[in-house]
């Protein structure tokens, strides 16, 4: 018997394991999914690899930096970075330029939403609840409505006013405007404090073989040590008795039952299954709570294209709003390895989509179809150089965070409290908007809880920081290991 039995071998549950190994702790991870990564995998199709999305690993947690050099060494690249907006048959830089900004929008359209911009920082509203309200408030309404509203609406099938500002301000809190034209006329690096601005990130690390590359490999080292990671096994029950779980229960691809028991238990499977999942039942408060937690699903059309380049970016936001897809990722961009073949390019055309919406169902070949007929309707491929594709989707790729989710998490984490051997982590575990850094430390603090410390795996990414944005003073630069949530 396991000492821990950790549910899902995503980048939080083989942390999880990862991090049990270290402290001398046995563990067998379940993973419903033929293969390791969870949302952070790499498929594999002919020889063209790509991610769920692009995958840029870049954390501010020294600790995080560390074990991903540890886990996968010289294989570990840094990459460059050029990512742009498309917008009315233009591309505009992102992070956004000044000057390139005016130059695209015109002179009229940009004094326009100067004037705008001043009267949003003169009429500030003092109560900002959804993130149109959030966002318009900072950089007027009619940028909000170039440069964030159409693509944020893709990306979460809904308005923008009904997402919470709890969103914004987690991902674009320290975003200034004003510090994003004033770095792009007078970069000098520094800040009045003299800190080092890497706002404009321009690298980041990634695996020569894609994110999954890093799981595979963690999922090796766990192997080497005796700990096995189980795919195909979906857990489906989870019994508890007196305040303990003491088995989980699963499915394998074949339907057949099997069962794990341990001392331990941790789950990064959604909150919303693992409650419908407790037998005997949660109360009926609690499972109403969950059954209120919604999730964004995602669709990934890759195109396998007879050309040596198409464009020059890792990946570009498309906010023209006449077609579908979100964003284009362009996978040799991102490490040259993900093709076989260097005269070819593989796209990667992301549609944001609800797994009840009529084109989660189309066939591969129809999404093949609109994905081309969308490259070129926005010029960027002739149909003819599309040689062949394929098709991954992806459900729950996104936690909601509407306007109640919050008090439904909060019903759903004290009913979990009392159940004292089991924790929750990762992204959909804890319903939290987690990349993978986030997702790892919610995993390294679990395991550390199991061995007697008092982490609060919640506190995980409550600091509501720009994922852009990263201030590097001199200490934290050299090597600090102080991480958010610490208690012990
Ligand atoms: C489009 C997109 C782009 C992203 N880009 C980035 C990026 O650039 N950088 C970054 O760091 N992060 C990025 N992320 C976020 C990153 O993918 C997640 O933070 C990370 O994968 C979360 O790890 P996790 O282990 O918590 O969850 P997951 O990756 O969701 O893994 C959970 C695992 O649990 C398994 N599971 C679920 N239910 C069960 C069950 N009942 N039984 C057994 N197993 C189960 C799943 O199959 C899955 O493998 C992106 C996400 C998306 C959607």
């Amino acid at each position: 018997m396991p000492d821990v039995v950790v549910i899902g071998a995503g980048p939080a549950g083989l942390t999880t394991a990862y991090e049990l190994q270290k402290l001398g702790l046995s563990s067998a991870v379940l993973e419903a999914d033929h293969q390791v990564g969870g949302i952070s995998r790499t498929v594999d199709y002919h020889g063209f690899r790509f991610d769920i999305g692009g995958h840029r690993f870049f954390s501010k947690v020294p600790l995080i930096n560390e074990l991903w050099d540890e886990i996968l060494g010289e294989d570990f690249l840094l990459r460059p970075r050029l990512s742009r907006i498309y917008y009315k048959n233009r591309f505009f830089d992102y992070p956004l330029k000044a000057g390139n900004a005016l130059a695209g929008l015109g002179l009229f359209e940009a004094a326009r939403c100067g004037l705008s911009y001043a009267r949003a920082r003169l009429r500030p509203s003092a109560d900002a609840k959804s993130f149109e309200d959030w966002v318009a408030g900072r950089f007027g309404y009619r940028l909000y409505n170039i440069f964030f509203k159409t693509y944020t609406e893709k990306v979460w099938g809904i308005p923008c006013r009904d997402i919470s500002a709890d969103w914004a301000a987690q991902r674009i809190k320290n975003l200034s405007l004003w510090e994003a034209v004033r770095h792009a006329l007078f970069s000098s690096g520094k800040s009045k404090d003299g800190q080092v601005i890497t706002t404009l990130i321009d690298e980041f690390k990634y695996p020569r073989l894609g994110p999954g590359q890093m799981w595979e490999a963690c999922t090796r080292r766990l192997a080497e040590q005796g700990n096995p990671t189980h795919c195909d096994v979906a857990v489906t029950r989870v019994r508890h008795a007196r305040g303990q779980v003491e088995c989980v229960y699963g499915q394998t691809a074949a339907g057949e039952p099997t069962e794990f028991a341990g001392q331990h238990y941790v789950s990064s499977m959604p909150l919303r299954e693992l409650i419908r999942a407790l037998d005997p039942p949660a109360p009926a408060q609690v499972l109403e709570a969950a059954s209120r937690l919604r999730y964004r699903d995602y669709l990934t059309v890759v195109l396998i294209v007879k050309r040596a380049e198409v464009f020059p970016d890792n990946w570009v936001y498309v906010h023209s709003p006449e077609v579908r897809m979100g964003r284009i990722q362009n996978y040799k961009n991102w490490s040259p390895a993900m093709v076989p073949d260097p005269s070819r390019t593989s796209l990667g055309l992301e549609y944001f989509v609800w797994e009840t919406d009529e084109m989660w169902r189309w066939d591969d070949r129809r999404l093949i179809e609109l994905g081309t007929h969308e490259c070129a309707q926005l010029g960027l491929v002739d149909p003819r150089d599309v040689e062949d594709g394929t098709v991954v989707r992806m459900k729950k790729a996104y936690p909601i965070y509407d306007h109640g989710y919050q008090e439904a998490v909060a019903t759903l984490r004290s009913y979990l409290e009392t159940l004292s051997n089991l924790q929750t982590v990762g992204r959909n575990g804890l319903h939290r908007y987690n990349n993978q850094d986030h997702s790892m430390l919610t995993g390294v603090y679990a395991a550390e809880n199991i061995t007697g410390a008092r982490h609060d795996v919640w506190s995980v990414n409550t600091e509501q920081e720009y994922h852009e944005e990263q201030r590097q003073t001199d200490a934290s630069a050299g090597g600090d290991r102080q991480v958010p949530g610490r208690r012990a």
